[in-house]
């Protein structure tokens, strides 16, 4: 599907989503640049008070910087058993700047009594075209937190979540299938029918 023959520029400075984005959206933008590619894109606050307003937060500050359609997503892991944490707070969980490793920590020491492991990776796109419009998708994706770490792959929380239709965590699945039940995905999916309606 070629729909478009653009620039997608994705607000976000994470290899791992980047890598991600790229292979689900390279079909329909020829070109698809991040944060990495522009200078003098100021660091962006994710001052929003839920997923979608910090996707939103984050594409239309770098539309204004680009001049180009932009895509905003925030994401993180929700977890039943802690009342939905870390949810938007996923990525600083264990402190600012804090590593994968040290979120992993801190989340397997939140759960060591609980044994309700249920859990959710949840993505919000926001889509900031060049000539104003906007647009939301979403996406989830359920499993389970394990107690310890397994796989290699992937980013974040990946190695402690487990994906029962596998049996393994999203650590150890191929990039092909994360890339296909990810949140992510499923958010890109709802993206790409958008754009398939606008053929
Ligand atoms: P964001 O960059 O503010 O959206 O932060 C997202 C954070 O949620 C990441 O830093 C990870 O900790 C976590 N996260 C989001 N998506 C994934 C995923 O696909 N696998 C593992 N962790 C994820």
């Amino acid at each position: 599907m070629k729909s478009r023959s653009e620039t997608l520029v994705i607000a976000t400075r994470n290899r791992g989503k980047l890598r991600e984005f790229s292979s689900l959206l390279a079909c329909v933008y020829d070109e698809i640049l991040s944060l990495a590619d522009f200078d003098s894109i100021p660091h962006i606050e994710e001052t929003g008070l839920s997923f979608r307003e910090n996707a939103l937060i984050k594409a239309e500050t770098v539309s204004r910087f680009s001049g180009m359609d932009t895509l905003g997503d925030d994401s993180g892991l929700v977890v039943e058993a802690l009342g939905g944490a870390p949810g938007i707070y996923s990525a600083r969980y264990a402190g600012k700047d804090a590593s994968d490793e040290e979120n992993n920590k801190k989340l397997l020491g939140e759960l060591k009594r609980k044994k309700n492991r249920d859990a959710k990776f949840v993505c919000c796109l926001a889509l900031v075209l060049a000539d104003g419009g906007r647009e939301f998708f979403e996406g989830e994706c359920r499993g389970q937190i394990l107690r310890e770490k397994r796989g290699e792959s992937g980013f974040g929380y990946d190695p402690v979540f487990y994906v029962p239709q596998y049996g393994k965590t999203m650590a150890e699945l191929s990039p092909d299938i994360k890339n296909s039940i990810s949140h992510r995905a499923i958010a890109s999916e709802k993206l790409l029918s958008h754009f398939s309606g606008l053929k």
